[in-house]
Formats: structure tokens, sequence, C-alpha cells
């Protein structure tokens, strides 16, 4: 699947309507076209299925049916990863997604699509271009959710011609010098055309260390700013294993962005600028739609927070009130706080950053935001 068809299930899973069925949420490992830790998996759903009666109980069991059943004969052979999200009752739903990156075995049972991880997945498998340089060929990759979805061009052109015997040792060497010249602006041009066309935002050079130095020597301006790294590759490796390095790579400058994102909500916030951080700020924010970026720690696990059941009302980092607080009403459930902050970010078309190591975050509460403006209130 590509990183478009992602983002548009995302937003499909985070607006979809509550029914009074519960949907439930299914992630899993994949290897050769089978789930590979069943008894984790069985043991979760067990789990999951205690306590339950009568409809819920019912409705459940439907749509884990589904599951099941799409689990024994659908599976493609080259999937690392699955999330499925599947509800029974008046209004079905059934969302599988087949994915060539591995997730986390997590089943979750709620009324709400559990998202979180996709969006996890969404931060740190961007796509982007690798353009890889040996003596003899460069070839154009568009990688794509930690695949390679697309050869976008590929030259292996007679590097050494024949040479007329007239020519002189140096007059040769001119010749070849002039000639690798124009062959690496030639190739520029093609790698503008094609990043340009394809609305990339993220470059990365492998191959001859040579080759690559002299590529990046003369990118211009607006595609060196794009270039994240050079991975260097000898002219035998294979070009899956070029693949898997700049991803490697891909992954830690990802890393990289959203802990550079964290440092900016901290200091932001501690300077009174466009940043708050912390549980209830930040949830607060969301919920007024006020969120550019949302940063979230990989450690992140708030404590559950307690929605009224008659008017909606959510209350967050507080033990479980007697009674609604805006309504007066008594029934209360529980909600997963780091589910709904990515559901509600991803409903106001936030960017979410997830920052695998980030001690100054959890420091603050572990979650936190870029800000589009400040309520009156906030200027002190
Ligand atoms: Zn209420």
């Amino acid at each position: 699947m590509e990183l478009e068809n992602l983002r548009k299930h995302i937003r499909t899973l985070a607006t979809l309507p509550v029914t009074d069925a519960e949907v439930i949420s299914c992630y899993l490992t994949l290897e050769g076209g089978s789930v590979t830790d069943r008894n984790a998996f069985d043991t979760q759903v067990r789990f999951l299925k205690q306590g339950m009666a009568g409809t819920a109980r019912r409705d459940s069991e439907d749509a884990l049916k589904r599951i099941e059943e799409y689990l024994t004969i659908e599976l493609l052979p080259d999937a690392k990863g699955i999330a499925i999200f599947s509800r029974a009752g008046a209004e079905p739903f059934f969302l599988p997604l087949q994915l060539r990156v591995p997730l986390p075995i997590w089943v979750a049972v709620d009324i709400t699509p559990n998202i979180y991880h996709l969006v996890e997945l969404k931060d740190t498998y961007h796509r982007y271009v690798v353009m890889i340089s040996t003596e003899e060929s460069v070839r154009i990759l568009e990688v794509n959710l930690g695949a390679v979805t697309e050869e976008l061009w590929k030259d292996r052109p007679e590097l050494r011609k024949r040479v007329g015997r007239e020519w002189t040792k140096d007059h040769y060497q001119d010749h070849r010098r002039e000639r690798a010249q124009r062959f690496i602006k030639e190739k520029i041009k093609v790698l503008d055309r094609l990043v340009s066309a394809g609305g990339y935002a993220h470059l990365i050079l492998a191959g001859n260390p040579r080759i690559t130095a002299q590529v990046s020597h003369q990118l211009p301006k607006h595609l060196a700013a794009k270039l994240i790294d050079t991975v260097p590759a000898s002219g035998r490796a294979q070009v899956s294993d070029i693949v898997e390095a700049t991803i490697a790579s891909f992954i830690q400058q990802e890393e990289n962005e959203s802990r550079r994102a964290a440092g900016e909500v901290i200091r932001a916030a501690r300077a009174g600028g466009l940043a708050i951080v912390g549980t209830g700020p930040t949830f607060q924010a969301l919920e007024q739609g006020r969120v550019d970026t949302l940063v979230l720690a990989q450690a992140y696990e708030p404590a559950p927070g307690w929605q009224c059941a008659a008017c909606g009302r959510m209350e967050v980092e507080a033990t479980k009130p007697a009674e609604c607080r805006q309504c007066g009403a008594g029934e209360l459930r529980s909600f997963d706080v780091r589910e709904e902050m990515v559901r509600l970010a991803e409903q106001s078309g936030c960017d979410i950053e997830v920052v695998e190591l980030s001690d100054s975050l959890m420091l603050h509460g572990g979650a936190g935001c870029l800000l589009r403006y400040r309520l009156p209130t906030e200027y002190v």
C-alpha cells in the first residue's frame, strides 16, 4: 500500500461515525502469508471477550468472524503486517489493510477504531526517491511505506565507448572526464523532472561514493534541500540491500525530525510562544482545533480519560468523576486518551510526530503541540 492510500484510510477511520456496535481493531505481524504469533492474538481476543454479554458479545463475535475469515484466505505472501477494522451491528464496517512493514500485535474493542499504530507508521515510513549511481548505471526508485513501489528510471549507457586510435592518452582522459560530467548533469536533470512530477519531499543518493559526491555537489538548490542522506554502496551490492540501507537511514532522519519537533515544542512552550505541553492543555487545544503539529513520545501512556455518555464531555488527567461536570449525568465511560488525541488530530488534518526517544518530552508529560494561534487567556 502506498502512503497516499494509507492517509485516506486513516482519515476514513478517524471520521467513522459511532454506532451502538463497537469496532474491533486488530493489528498483526505476518510472515509468508500467515500470522506470526497466532497464540498471542488468540489470547488477546479471549481477554477482550471476557465480561461481554448480550448484543455487545454477539456483535463482537460477528465482527471477529469476519476477521478470522479474512485471515484464513486473503493474506498476501509479501505482506509483513496487517491492520483490520471490523464492526458488525446495524452499520457494519470492514477495512483490512495489508502492509509491507511489520505491525505490533494489538487487538482492541472500542466505539471508534484504534488508529495510533497506523499514524505512527505514517510518521515513520514516508515516500522518498533513491538515486543509485554506480560506474555503469543509474537507477531512480521510489520507496513508499518501506518498500520499492516503482522503478522511476533506469539507464545503462556504454560509458566506455570506443575511442579512435589516433587519440592520445591525455586526450582520452579529458574526453572521459568531460563525458562523466555531462553524464551526471543529464541524470540530475532526469532526477529533477521525476522529483517535481511526483511531488517528492525527500531524496537519498546511494552507490559509488565518488559519483554520489559529484552528484550531491552539482544538485541545484531546490533538490539539495530535499537531500536527506548519502548511502555508500559497492558496485556489486544488490539493489534490495541498498534500498534496505536507505530505509534505515530514512527512519533515522525521520526520528531526528520528530526530535527536532519535540525540542521546538518544549522551547516555544517555555518561552510563551505558540506551543503547549502536557496531556490536559494538549487535549484541550485539540478539541478546540488549534493544533498545528501534535508531538507524542513513543513511551507516552496517559491515564484513561472519562467521557459523559449523555453530553459527550471529555475529562483527562482526572480520577473518575462521580458525575459529569457539564450536565450532571452519572454515566461516564473511560476512553484511551492517546487514541482520542490522534483521532482529533487526524480529523482536523494536523501533522503528527511520534518521537522514539525524548526524555525532555517525557519530563513534560509525553505530549505537546505547536499551536495555530493562542487564546487571549493564554497570554500572561
Ligand atoms: Zn455530560
